[in-house]
């Protein structure tokens, strides 16, 4: 061997070595670009940004439900037309999947053998009465102020402005109704979390990291078209799907409020909104899928945790104690949907239909539909702004129209959870 090449030989590791040194300092030193949040792939047999279901999941719920309460839960409240999609024998079901490898069936509970239902929520009469004066005690609550508002607020679609008013922000109001309920219900010895507490979106996804996404759903598609899907993919999808995981794996409580201000078509122009003469409420319990929606494999996952869970039998009692107080309190007649809506009718202002946020918290969920944003009184309301006591507003002397909410909400909740059995606080 030559001494040239002996010498390079020699060199050869240590300039291999000096490199991978110089590489390493250069990836510590450098800025390290923000990983791109890992996205599922589009598929018309998921909702939008959903993933395939892992259904030996559903092993928990065996001996849960006799067959007569699956069938009669699934057919009289969750699916608007027939069953396609779940396998019913006489000993269980299995849901049917073309993404991921079925799981054994879920078996129905029979003679004698019957298991609790697991979830992380309680219904009222599982907790116990607290000391007097404390009528919400130990109710674990979680306050979802709709909408993201403040500077999201006309991308979402939830914003107008008369000339140079106070613009009308759905995402605000429903946030300034939270912040005056969560300590009203504190003080009633609820334990309240708020799922947004800024005008700032939950999930720390923006538009433009689901232009690709939304490009996909939409192959061949103008720009300004994509660019409008991520958007709703935003706001609606990823801010929906990032509320439900801090809900459900965090803050685990006992319900969701879901705080909401109504609209009625304003047309197409926010800054010259038509007025509407009609104000209403409702509220929305879970139910009512549509054919296309259960056709989609995630939201059969979703269905099943709801039955498994018998969220519809704490819904029930629970919303329409809270819309008779919101009946009472605001005078707003109950709204009702129209022929051919996907919504059925299970009490006065009271509805079934499926929605992300609902469907999505495995807990009972009351989504608070009252007001017109865009009726001349309450948009009037809205300019008087958040007080303190009655003032003449709209030719009436008023509570501002927060605290109205606010009270409405507390009213109901004390009155159903007034009635638990006496316990050991
Ligand atoms: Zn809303």
């Amino acid at each position: 061997m030559s001494n040239h090449l002996r010498k390079s030989l020699l060199l050869y590791p240590a300039g291999v070595i000096l490199i991978m040194a110089v590489l390493y300092l250069f990836q510590q030193r450098a800025p390290r670009p923000s990983p791109s949040p890992r996205l599922p792939i589009p598929d018309p047999r998921l909702a939008n940004l959903g993933v395939a279901p892992d259904w030996t999941t559903l092993s928990r719920y065996n001996d849960v439900l006799t067959r007569a309460e699956f069938v009669n839960a699934l057919q009289d409240v969750y699916l608007l037309g027939d069953n396609l999609h779940f396998d019913i024998t006489e000993k269980g079901v299995t849901v049917t999947s073309t993404l991921s490898p079925p799981g054994p069936p879920v078996s129905f509970a029979g003679q004698g053998t019957r298991n609790p239902p697991p979830r992380y929520w309680r219904p009222a009469s599982e907790i116990p009465a607290g000391p007097s004066g404390k009528p919400l005690s130990g109710i674990r609550i979680a306050i979802d102020p709709g909408h993201i508002g403040g500077k999201w607020a006309q991308m979402e679609q939830r914003w107008y402005q008369v000339d140079d008013t106070i613009p009308v922000m759905e995402g605000d109001m429903t946030l300034l109704t939270a912040k005056l309920l969560a300590p009203r219900l504190e003080s009633l010895g609820a334990i309240v979390s708020l799922v947004r507490s800024t005008c700032e979106p939950v999930t720390e996804l923006r538009p433009h990291d689901l232009t690709e996404y939304a490009s996909r759903l939409l192959p061949g598609a103008p720009s300004d078209e994509v660019v409008s899907l991520s958007e709703k993919l935003f706001y609606r999808s990823a801010e929906i799907r990032a509320r439900a995981a801090l809900i459900n794996e965090t803050m685990k409580p006992d319900l969701v409020l879901c705080l909401h201000f109504n609209a009625e078509h304003w047309g197409n122009d926010p800054s010259k909104p038509l007025f509407s003469n009609r104000n209403h409420f409702h509220m929305i319990l879970h139910g009512s899928y549509m054919d296309g929606e259960i056709a989609h494999e995630d939201e059969r996952l979703e269905l099943m945790h709801k039955i498994f869970q018998r969220v519809h039998e704490e819904e029930v009692p629970l919303a329409s104690a809270v819309a008779t107080a919101f009946l009472e309190d605001t005078g707003l007649p109950a709204y009702l949907y129209r022929l051919g809506k996907p919504a059925r009718q299970v009490g006065p202002a009271l509805w079934t239909r499926n929605l992300l946020a609902n469907r999505l918290y495995q807990c009972p969920v009351l989504f608070c539909e009252p007001y017109v944003m865009n009726n001349e009184e309450v948009y009037n309301r809205v300019q008087a702004g958040d007080y303190d006591g009655e003032r003449e507003v709209a030719g009436k002397l008023r509570k501002s129209i927060y605290r109205e909410y606010r009270d409405a909400v507390v009213k109901g909740l004390v009155n159903y959870y007034s009635s638990r059995p006496e316990g050991n606080p």
